[in-house]
């Protein structure tokens, strides 16, 4: 999606198309006083397609998206979508946390475009971008209709998230599972509040999403954790990754999917730069183990991924426990655990 995608809105709004900005007269721009709102621009405009298709979707999971946001106030210092602000002429830094572009007719132009012939009836991923529960959600309110029109179309879909704001919709997913394929990923990287509050700044805390986890389950929703991202140094003792899938388990997730934290131009410089402040002496551990490019070494990711799976299976999350009870064993005493680091790491 590129702004030239976009038409002009139509009337009725308070400020005129920001032309200046974006080089066109395709957005109205606005500003809102509220605490929840405060320094946020957004962009409205009208999308003239809403099913993308994923570039070289041969090596993803899905192949249609709908992000009805550009942008995601939940402001993680690691996102990866940052970059995409950048299309846009957006900074990717404060740009991206705080000017949110709205596709004001998304409800409207899904309906329209799963009720065509040349639709198959694909699985359709959200979420897989920007967070469509972002706090403009709460204000825009697109995620009902869409949902409304993926259920009445009976059309698979999935829906990625740190918003506890899914909540909201709760009715609308479970008539959506009564139906169609509903799959429900939440993304809790750590359970470390400190580490909450300066690197995933505008979301809601990892223990409010695990209880956003435990609603759906509770409703029938099957969930799965996106254990992402694992931060090197940061999250990825083995005491914290004890806790973190302790807690996962202990929500009713249905599975646990580590993911390391990946740092590509657009994200690399914004996260370098929060390092550098939060943590200057990690700085040049991160430029050793990051030195071949966005992702770390394969020896690295496979050691995080091991770890999780074997605390995945001695906690029980799988599917082999559905039925089962909930019980969840004590963590040991972190003192049972090893305090020194690998040998790989103290290497880098
Ligand atoms: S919630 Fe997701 S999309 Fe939003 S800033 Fe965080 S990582 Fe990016």
């Amino acid at each position: 999606m590129r702004w030239e995608n976009l038409t002009v809105e139509s009337g009725g709004h308070s400020r005129a198309a920001d032309a200046a900005l974006f080089g066109a007269d395709a957005v109205v721009s606005r500003t809102f006083d509220t605490p929840e709102f405060r320094g946020i621009t957004f962009h409205e405009v009208r999308a003239r397609s809403i099913i993308n298709r994923v570039p070289g979707a041969s090596r993803m999971p899905f192949e249609w998206t709908v992000n009805p946001y550009r942008g995601c106030s939940h402001a993680c210092v690691y996102c990866f979508a940052r970059k995409s602000h950048s299309y846009l002429d957006l900074d990717t830094g404060l740009g991206f946390d705080s000017q949110i572009v709205v596709k004001v007719n998304a409800p409207d132009l899904l309906r329209r475009q799963l009720g065509s012939r040349r639709w198959l009836g694909e699985h359709i991923a959200m979420g897989t971008n920007v967070d469509c529960y972002q706090r403009a959600e709460g204000r825009y309110r697109l995620m009902p209709g869409i949902l409304g029109a993926l259920r009445d179309h009976a059309n698979p879909f999935s829906i990625l998230t740190k918003g506890t704001l899914i909540l909201r919709d709760l009715d609308l997913l479970v008539q959506a599972s009564e139906v169609t394929d509903v799959g429900i990923s939440v993304s809790v990287g750590f359970t470390d509040p400190a580490l909450w509050r300066t690197v995933e700044p505008g979301t809601p805390s990892p223990e409010r999403r695990l209880d956003a986890v435990r609603t759906l389950t509770e409703h029938g929703i099957d969930v799965g954790v996106l254990m992402a991202p694992v931060i090197p140094f940061l999250s990825d003792h083995p005491a914290q990754l004890r806790a973190t899938v302790r807690a996962i388990a202990a929500s009713g997730a249905s599975s646990v999917t580590p993911l390391v934290l990946h740092l590509r131009p657009g994200a690399r410089e914004w996260f370098m730069a929060w390092l550098g402040q939060h943590h200057p002496h990690l700085v040049r551990r991160y430029e050793r183990l990051y030195a071949e490019g966005a992702y770390a070494p394969k020896w690295y990711q496979r050691r995080i991924t091991r770890q999780v799976h074997d605390l995945a299976q001695e906690y029980g999350i799988g599917p082999a426990r559905a039925g089962m009870p909930r019980r969840i064993p004590e963590p040991p005493d972190p003192a049972d655990e090893p305090v020194s680091e690998p040998t790989q790491l103290t290497l880098i």
